[in-house]
């Protein structure tokens, strides 16, 4: 039987009406014993690159360290890419595409995406060990979120490739030929699934980098691939930092590049890419606002605010990052945002009781913490709960800065991390402006009893995607993607492939 270590009553905030909340505040969490999960993820000591159906040696022979973010020990090597593997891929992936993939019927190529759902259901223990090992995210999003909807999403592409003539109706679609891709270390099978399944279904061929952090998943894929019979070239994997990177957007075969990071390295690339004629799009950064007006069930909402910044350590593009909350009930949201945090288990990823896991990568971690810095620094009021950190890998505790306002960096720049920046609004008119008053616009939430005001917010805010009273939905079915400097095209849905092929 778990007990309750001890139990303090500490003043409670007012309610709506003044009045007390009725909430009681818990000093420590109940004691769990450690349920880590148990399924093998199957690694190997050294991945190498994938190119044309197989794993070949980089032709440096050079290779770097993927470790996990949770303890720091070392998981497998990674062969580390040089231009002219970047180059043997591309060539094996226009050799797929000219053969091959290009002149397949529609529903052929269908079989082979089912083939790849199929399996990675089939590995999908396996598979979500393996992530939160190398990514640092806890089991419990990458059993039910990550793998489940990478899967979905290859199944929702299978259905797509014999129907292709009624993506763009009364017209005629044709695939690309090849596309580059680089993706981030947030949700790497997921965002590889993004990327690949529209492109394959189409019809074109790919040549795909992975963050540097975070290859093992998208190199078990590839043997997925192998198992599934996919043609050789059609999906090539080159791995290694931002130069491969560089590499794969700057390689003359593609006629596309897709890229998924931040707003900065998206700018170089576009930069990089101007006057060529390559199709391209950008699933950049966000500061998204989640508000909360007085009439909205609060209870909800806190759970939405908590998942919307909490989840994924906060490694999300789309985190409701700042917290825009009505006047009248802002003391009352702050409350039951301390209380819901103090009892959020930070701590080892793999165990599957986390909530909130491991920062990525050493880096992440001294970003996040600058930027905290910089909170405390310019005045804001922050508010961690007293949870204990493992003393080894990167953690962060749940972060909390109220009093934020507009010019603090805080409510400006992406953090990244599990740190959530508040602020109020009296009007919907303020609500709109400050939610607005970014240069980024990917995501926001609403939270209201009202469906009138849902849809005046759902206009008037400019983010590709808004949420009321829910946040961190996702579908393949709908569309993903950004306004201003979070990024163009569209990731999911119709219009998504739309992105991947030319109309004829
Ligand atoms: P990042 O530093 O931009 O890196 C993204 C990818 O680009 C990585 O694979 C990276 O390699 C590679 N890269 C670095 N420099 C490059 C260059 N000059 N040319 C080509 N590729 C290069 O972003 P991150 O820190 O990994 O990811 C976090 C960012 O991604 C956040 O800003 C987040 O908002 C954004 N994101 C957006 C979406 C969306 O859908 N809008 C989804 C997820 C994440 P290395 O791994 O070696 O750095
Ligand atoms: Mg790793």
């Amino acid at each position: 039987m778990p007990t309750l270590a001890s139990e303090k009553k500490s003043p409670r905030a007012p309610g709506r009406s003044g009045r007390p909340a009725p909430e009681l505040i818990f000093g420590d969490l109940w004691e769990f014993d450690p349920a880590p999960e148990t399924a093998d993820p199957k690694l190997k000591a050294r991945y190498e690159l994938f190119i044309n159906g197989q794993f070949v040696a980089p032709k440096s022979g050079k290779y770097f360290d993927s470790i996990n973010p949770a303890n720091e020990q070392k998981l497998a090597e990674i062969a580390l890419a040089g231009p002219a593997d970047v180059d043997a891929a591309y060539q094996a992936a226009k050799a797929a595409y000219d053969g091959v993939w290009g002149k397949m019927p529609g529903r052929e190529r269908a079989k082979y995406l089912f083939r790849i759902a199929r399996l990675l259901q089939d590995r999908a223990r396996e598979f979500a060990v393996a992530e939160t090992l190398d990514g640092g995210k806890p089991i419990k999003e990458a059993r039910d979120f990550d793998v489940p909807m990478a899967a979905a999403h290859f199944f929702y592409h299978a259905g797509w490739a014999d129907k292709l003539d009624y993506v763009a109706p009364g017209r005629r679609v044709a695939p690309l030929g090849v596309v580059g891709q680089v993706i981030p270390w947030n949700f790497p099978l997921l965002m590889l699934a993004w990327k690949l399944a529209p492109a394959l279904a189409m019809g074109n061929t790919v040549v795909l980098k992975p963050a540097e952090t975070t290859s093992i998943t998208c190199l078990k894929l590839a043997e997925i691939f192998q198992d599934a019979g996919l043609p050789p070239g059609v999906v090539n994997f080159v791995t290694g930092a931002g130069e491969v990177g560089a590499a794969v957007m700057g390689h003359a075969i593609p006629a596309k590049i897709a890229f998924t990071g931040s707003t900065e390295v998206g700018k170089i690339i576009m930069r990089s890419l101007a006057g060529t004629d390559k199709k391209m799009t950008m699933e950049l950064g966000g500061k998204a606002a989640n508000i909360v007006f007085d009439d909205a069930p609060l209870d909800q909402a806190v759970e939405g605010i908590v998942n919307g910044i909490f989840f994924n350590q906060g490694h999300v593009c789309c985190a409701g990052s700042r917290l825009l909350v009505h006047e009248p009930v802002a003391d009352l949201v702050l409350a039951k945002l301390k209380n819901r945090i103090k009892v959020l288990r930070v701590g080892d990823p793999i165990d599957k009781n986390t909530v909130v896991g491991a920062i990525n990568s050493k880096e992440q971690l001294g970003k996040i913490t600058a930027m905290v810095a910089s909170g405390v620094k310019e005045g804001a009021e922050m508010y961690q709960p007293p949870c204990k950190l493992p003393t080894k890998g990167f953690y962060f505790r749940p972060t909390l800065f109220s009093g934020v306002s507009m010019s603090h960096r805080i409510a400006r720049e992406e953090i990244f991390g599990p740190v959530l920046s508040i602020l109020t609004f009296r009007t919907v008119d303020e609500a709109v402006e400050k939610a607005n008053n970014t240069a980024y616009g990917l995501s926001a939430g609403v939270w209201t009893d009202k469906g009138s005001r849902i849809l005046k917010m759902s206009t008037e805010l400019k983010a590709g995607v808004v949420w009321a009273n829910t946040y961190n939905k996702f579908d393949p079915t709908s569309p993903f993607g950004g306004y201003k400097e979070s990024g163009f095209g569209r990731e999911g849905g119709r219009q998504g492939l739309l992105d991947y092929c030319k109309l004829v």
